[in-house]
């Protein structure tokens, strides 16, 4: 049966949370513990697939085709754990499932309330897969005290309250502010955010505190005696230069002992963190530099495309260089050459993304890479519109354009190269969707195989013939213009298994041009870096010694 930590967050929010949470997972891990993260979220959004990147950040997907919060991301950068449909829900998902059985009758005409039934839910929630793991880590999102969080505390009160003793503990974050003109950190914020929790019946075992200046003992003790803990479990959490320190500096702070002390775990097994040495390591070292340009649409909010830029810090890992990124808008290129922008740089992404705009900008991207050899990667709408590009300007097909666009204009202007699928295969079933479902959740996601050419880059790339990646979209290159494509070099060197799907583009007269309809930036962690950025800041590396 696994034992319980929640993790909650108070004083303000964006404190890293998840961070903490991905950090501890991993710190359990090297003492050999199994680990699962789960995240909790208080919004109304029944899940993240319809939220706006721009508000939001990236949806991340997982193997079993979850569209989640890019939280479970950080989970599995950290831990390797693939995360699951279970491991994220929200309020809007509890409430919604609770009202769906109200609606069939399963509660019998009863009156519905938060307490028990929301709360219930929770609970069951919690409870999914517990027998798997050693430990079970529960992120509730937002800050304690917040209005829509109340059912989720009440729940892990009740959670806490019905298991053995020993067998849950509470983290508590918040953050420590410095007031410059009396040079002092101020512990009063922390004492009230303990004080909301223990007025809702919980009370933290370990305290997070995030800080930019060293906490002196005294205050270290204060909060220990003022917030009910014992010293040696009131943590700092400095400002760290990169995410993949936070494993071995909350390890030096005494984070995963604080936590095995809460439940009593004595003897604690040794930590063995040369995984997280090593990342260190190539991160700090590295042998030289390359600049990555991201033409994409979703360009101001930097967590929009957070898997894509981990991917490509874990690719220059592999590489032992760093990986300059830079994020182009690509409406840019609608106005100017592109040419000027992107010849400074090594390697040129076009990340994924819906609807038309910024598009022809993408596609002028893809053009300049093909022409001038520049190593490019295209992921799923960064494939298409690769393909697109082949056809417009190599094959001929002068009117080539995806079905997305049209359906989005209401009438009919492009040649469908890449069109709306309706029908595949999943496992052993068919799945079958209208143009006219509801948005959200209709589309191929998750996890799916590709068979791959033999002799194909890709297939070096991978080191395999056979992959399984993640995918999150509704449009599909038509195989109706492969024959057309391969004569004049776009190669279809990846294919579902039935062959009517494609996977994997590349042109053969280039050293390093890829497109993808999936997305492998989910499955990249820098401890195993994804063999396709691994793959691709290589040619950045070999395209920058060209110059
Ligand atoms: N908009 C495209 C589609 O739905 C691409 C999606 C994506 O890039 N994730 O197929």
């Amino acid at each position: 049966m696994a034992r319980y930590i929640f993790i909650t967050g108070g004083v303000v929010s964006s404190l890293g949370k998840g961070l903490a949470s991905a950090a501890l997972g991993a710190l359990l891990q090297a003492r050999g513990y199994t680990v699962r993260l789960r995240k909790l979220d208080p919004y109304l959004n029944v899940d993240p697939g319809t939220m706006s990147p721009f508000e939001h950040g990236e949806v991340f997907v997982t193997d079993d085709g979850a569209e989640t919060d890019l939280d479970l991301g950080h989970y599995e950068r950290f831990t390797g754990v693939a995360a699951r449909r279970t491991d994220s829900v929200s309020s809007g998902r509890i409430y919604s499932t609770v009202l769906e059985k109200e609606r069939r009758g399963d509660y019998l005409g009863k009156t519905i309330q938060v307490i028990p039934h929301v709360t219930n839910e929770i609970k069951d929630f919690l409870a999914v897969g517990e027998d798997e793991v050693d430990f079970m880590l529960c992120e509730i999102g937002g800050t304690v005290g917040d209005i829509e969080g109340l059912p989720f505390f009440e729940a892990i009160r009740q959670f806490t309250h019905e298991r053995p003793r020993g067998q849950c503990i509470l983290m508590h974050l918040t953050l420590l502010p410095y007031l410059a003109a009396s040079g002092e950190l101020k512990t009063k914020p922390t004492q009230h955010s303990v004080k909301e929790l223990q007025s809702i019946g919980l009370a933290p075992d370990v305290l997070v505190c995030r800080s930019e200046h060293p906490i002196p003992e005294r205050e270290r003790e204060k909060i220990a005696l003022f917030c009910n803990v014992r010293k040696e479990a009131v943590i700092a959490a400095y400002d760290l230069k990169s995410i993949y320190q936070a494993p071995l500096a909350y390890h030096k702070e005494g984070l995963d002992q604080a936590v095995l002390d809460a439940f009593g775990i004595s003897p604690a097994p040794k930590p063995n963190l040369s995984r997280w040495t090593d990342v260190m390591d190539r991160m700090e070292n590295p042998e030289g530099e390359v600049k990555v340009a991201v033409v994409g649409k979703y360009t101001q909010l930097e967590d929009a495309y957070k898997s894509i830029a981990e991917a490509l810090t874990h690719g220059g890992m592999a590489n032992r260089v760093r990986v300059k990124a830079e994020w182009v808008s690509s409406e840019l290129f609608e106005r100017e050459d592109p040419a000027p922008y992107l010849e400074d740089f090594d390697a040129i992404l076009v990340p994924g993304g819906f609807g038309e705009r910024g598009t022809e900008g993408m596609i002028a991207a893809a053009r300049f890479a093909r022409e001038h050899k520049v190593p490019y990667m295209g992921i799923c709408l960064g494939m298409q519109l690769a393909v697109i590009e082949a056809s417009r300007n190599v094959a001929k097909v002068e009117d080539a354009g995806s079905e997305e666009f049209d359906h989005e204009a209401g009438r009919k202007r492009f040649t469908p190269v890449v069109y709306h699928l309706r029908e595949w295969v999943q496992g052993n079933h068919v799945v079958e969707r209208k143009v006219t479902d509801d948005k959200g959740g209709t589309m191929r996601l998750g996890a799916y195989t590709a068979h791959l050419t033999p002799g194909s880059l890709v297939s070096d790339v991978y080191g395999a013939t056979r992959i399984e990646e993640r995918h999150r979209h509704r449009y599909e290159v038509d195989t109706a213009f492969r024959e057309k494509l391969e004569d004049v070099g776009l190669c279809f060197s990846g294919m579902s298994p039935d062959g009517r799907l494609p996977e994997i583009v590349e042109w053969k007269d280039h050293p390093w041009f890829i497109g993808v309809q999936f997305h492998p930036e989910l499955k990249s962690k820098p401890f195993e870096p994804h063999p396709l950025f691994a793959g691709f800041v290589k040619a950045a590396v070999e395209a920058a010694r060209l110059v």
